[in-house]
């Protein structure tokens, strides 16, 4: 039995990072599906679980791995911003956060100099805002 399922998933995708969220998901849809009286978190849930399994079972190695490297870089990207967004929180008593009105780069200045004359370290525009 073992054997015969090892066999058959020869060749074929299998579980990543990506379908194990998907299961987690799926498995959230089906618990709120018992609470609720509309069928579409159950609906949801099958059609998660049956694009999981899609993929486990999938040939297309490649493709697979090229979106669940997709789905890391999306993941990664979030929890620098939510890193990044901490930091800010964190010194918000000292410093203003302001951005470059040239190229959209993130600027911090010390809180209370008054008006003041900032210059983009990225690409030199000036611009003046209450610090
Ligand atoms: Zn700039």
């Amino acid at each position: 039995m073992k054997q015969k399922f090892q066999q058959f998933m020869t060749g074929r995708y299998g579980v990543d990072q990506l379908s194990r969220l998907l299961l987690g998901i799926s498995v959230v849809f089906c618990v709120l599906s018992l609470f609720s009286r509309w069928n579409l978190f159950y609906l949801l849930a099958l059609a998660l679980l049956g694009y999981t399994y899609y993929r486990m079972f999938s040939r297309n190695v490649s493709k697979r791995y090229a979106e669940n490297q997709k789905f890391l870089n999306a993941r990664y990207r979030l929890a620098v911003k939510r890193d990044q967004q901490k930091r800010q929180f964190a010194q918000r008593k000292e410093y203003r956060f302001y951005r470059c009105p040239g190229c959209r780069q993130k600027v911090r200045v010390p809180r209370g100099k008054g008006r003041i004359s900032i210059s983009c370290p990225k690409c030199r525009t000036e611009f003046i805002k209450k610090s």
